[in-house]
């Protein structure tokens, strides 16, 4: 089928399940998942032995067992339901950072992550899937949050968007944009990646020359640019942010807005589904139930009741075909609502419990106080070859303690070298090349508390005072 006819027929059934309600998008979400299995058992070697025991017919979703990263990383080529696809040749495409945003073969969308367990991951994105996230933004995004007036302001600025992400690697964030602007001009020219790993200053002065009407990045970077756009060394006029990839506290968040002028929007997404969830003028996500089945599970993987907070959460990617995604334990922490959302929408309705990375404030050699986005100085851990779980625990005012646990096979020295290069050159370009770092003998862990994975904690007491 031809791309721009499918894209239209998903944007049109996009539309049609949420006028047909509750009923309609749980037709479609039965359908989409027996469908999803079937060619799953069939296709993929690994879903073939671990649906060995289940019948053809008459299952529930809830009979189909969990999975996890690390077991289908382990699995990967069998994982995969096309056998022409393997490991060797996405990770030589993934290693190199000039090709993030290049279609991978026949107009695969390939993006790498460590994510919120800390174990990488490979994820090859199908045709299909391409256009559901794209008919998806326009459907359930842009015509949700911008008002015609809005348009019309979007289009006299030339419809200028700013992704300030974790650049560097394939990563789905910046990796989606990248993509986007690799097949349309239009977006090309009104598209733009702009590393959050780059000395604040500097960003700035990208922003100020983009004059971008949207935004998109991490809480904690929105929060230090707005401490910039109220200094007035920022001066942009976003007509609304969007933000993910942490959670955000409703302080924050009116921070953020009023020091823009213009309202805050989430999405909850992960590199295994770019758009979980979209929020709505009531505070709540609604999650793209039509394409994506997202469970609330405790410990034990059971359902938590709504109104909640659940252990862990089991998602279901019911649109790509060539990684079927099936019960993944994404490790995310959601409360589902006890009732329907106040603004009357059918979907699921949730709130995300997101990581909640610590920003560090380290002392610059000339006294400075430079604020450290803790997804950025996570991207140049996850970025270097070789490491499976890496976490930056800031000890001292400035000095990190830096835990690695390498791949399985790797050569703990060689890693470490390359680690500390990574590090060591990110610190410098912040002009921070006094910030000391130590070799940890033990392993990322998880908090204590929550046991929950951080990747980025300041200690408390460690952070000089705000400057
Ligand atoms: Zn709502």
């Amino acid at each position: 089928m031809d791309n721009e006819l499918t894209y239209v027929a998903v944007a049109r059934d996009l539309w049609r399940a949420q006028r047909e309600g509750t009923a309609g998008i749980a037709r479609r979400q039965a359908r989409r998942l027996a469908t999803l299995v079937a060619h799953a058992r069939a296709r993929s070697p690994y879903y073939r032995r671990l649906y060995a025991d289940l019948p053809a017919q008459g299952w529930k979703l809830g009979d189909l067992p969990p999975t996890t990263k690390p077991e289908l990383m382990a699995a990967f080529e069998d994982w995969l339901t096309d056998p022409a696809i393997t490991r060797a040749d996405i990770e030589a495409f993934i290693a190199d950072p000039a090709r993030v945003g290049e279609p991978y073969r026949d107009g695969l969308f390939v993006c790498t992550t460590s994510g919120t367990t800390g174990h990488p991951g490979l994820f090859v994105h199908d045709r299909r899937v391409v256009e559901v996230y794209r008919a998806m933004t326009i459907v359930r995004l842009d015509l949700g949050w911008f008002s015609p007036l809005d348009w019309v302001t979007l289009v006299r600025r030339g419809l200028r968007w700013a992704a300030i992400v974790g650049t560097g690697a394939h990563f789905a964030a910046t990796g989606w944009v990248e993509f986007e602007r690799h097949r349309n001009p239009l977006y090309r020219r009104a598209f733009r990646t702009f590393s959050v790993q780059q000395p604040l200053a500097e960003l700035v002065a990208a922003l100020n020359a983009f004059d971008p009407a949207l935004v998109s990045s991490y809480p904690s970077a929105l929060e230090l640019l707005a401490e910039e756009q109220l200094a007035g060394r920022l001066r942009i006029r976003p007509i609304m942010l969007e933000t993910g990839g942490e959670s955000m506290a409703a302080a924050a968040r009116a921070q953020v807005a009023a020091a823009f002028g213009g309202p805050v929007h989430d999405v909850y997404g992960s590199t295994e589904f770019e758009m979980i969830a979209v929020d709505c003028r009531a505070g709540w996500l609604h999650v793209n139930s039509d394409w994506v089945v997202l469970e609330p599970v405790d410990a034990a993987l059971q359902p938590t009741p709504p109104g909640r907070p659940s252990h862990t959460v089991l998602l279901t990617n019911l649109a790509d075909r060539i990684q079927p995604i099936i019960r993944y334990d994404l490790g995310d922490s959601v409360l589902q609502a006890p009732g329907p959302c106040p603004c009357g929408s059918p979907f699921l309705v949730i709130q995300v419990e997101g990581r909640r990375d610590d920003v560090l404030r380290l002392p610059a050699r000339d006294g400075r106080i430079v604020a450290v986005v803790p997804l950025a100085i996570g991207a140049a851990l996850e970025a270097t070859r070789g490491v499976h779980r890496g976490q930056l625990v800031q000890t001292g005012p400035a000095v990190i303690r830096v835990r690695v646990e390498p791949e399985p096979g790797a050569d703990a020295e060689v890693v470490w070298a390359a680690v500390l290069g990574n590090l060591r050159a990110y610190l410098v370009d912040q002009g921070l090349e006094n910030v000391e770092l130590i070799r940890a003998d033990e392993p990322p862990a998880q908090d204590p508390t929550s046991g929950k994975f951080r990747e980025v904690i300041a200690a408390p007491d460690a952070s000089p005072a705000r400057g």
